[in-house]
């Protein structure tokens, strides 16, 4: 595609920002399975939702302007989701899980959290002032959503801290020596993929 003008370029931006939000509409579903915390998990659920009309919004930005949003792959929120999906892979501790989680989810709001200021503002620049609507509704939301995970990580941080001895109540005393003790047999003897921690499941904590 040639690109003469900002209007080119926004339209360009536009479309990789719905295919952002689309990844994003398969993403966080597996998130929010993934997520222990119940109010991660419905956060993420609503964000889902929130995502959906997102790309709706865009599909009628495009609409007025008479182009597609199709056609364009934003290969950045690839990468991000990909990030995400290594750290599922980790054997992790839920609540270390979920502090990751809400890293991944952070760094995803932040690149469409300049995209959408972006273009805002371009859309701005261009006189297209249902853009800058449309476009300044999902950057608010966006934002709140960064708020919100900045405050579901201030427990679910100190609870990852704490590690499984946090996420059981700290029923034990000796949790400390005894996670020791499994470090030393792991080294001795090799073992790998002994899962000894609860089970991952939504809404196991308040
Ligand atoms: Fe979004
Ligand atoms: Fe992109
Ligand atoms: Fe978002």
């Amino acid at each position: 595609m040639k690109m003469k003008t900002l209007n080119d370029l926004f339209v360009d931006q536009l479309k990789d920002l719905y295919s952002a939000e689309n990844q994003l509409v398969k993403a966080l579903p597996k998130m929010a399975k993934a997520a222990s915390n119940s109010d991660l998990a419905a956060g993420f659920e609503e964000h889902l939702e929130q995502t959906r009309e997102q790309a709706s919004r865009i599909e009628k930005i495009c609409q007025e302007l008479g182009v597609t949003p199709k056609g364009k792959k934003c290969v950045a929120m690839e990468g991000l989701i990909e990030e995400g999906k290594e750290l599922l892979e980790e054997d992790a501790e839920p609540n270390v899980l979920d502090a990751g989680l809400i890293a991944a989810a952070q760094k995803v709001e932040h690149y469409e959290i300049a995209s959408y200021g972006t273009l805002r503002t371009w859309a701005e620049q261009l006189g297209m002032d249902k853009a800058v609507d449309l476009l300044q509704q999902t950057l608010d939301e966006e934002k709140q959503t960064d708020d919100k995970l900045t405050e579901l990580a201030q427990s679910i941080n100190e609870e990852a801290e704490a590690g499984e001895e946090g996420s059981e109540g700290g029923e034990e005393e000796d949790e400390e020596e005894s996670e020791e003790d499994a470090d030393e047999d792991e080294e001795e003897e090799g073992a790998e993929a002994v899962s000894t921690g609860p089970a991952r499941g939504r809404g196991r904590r308040s």
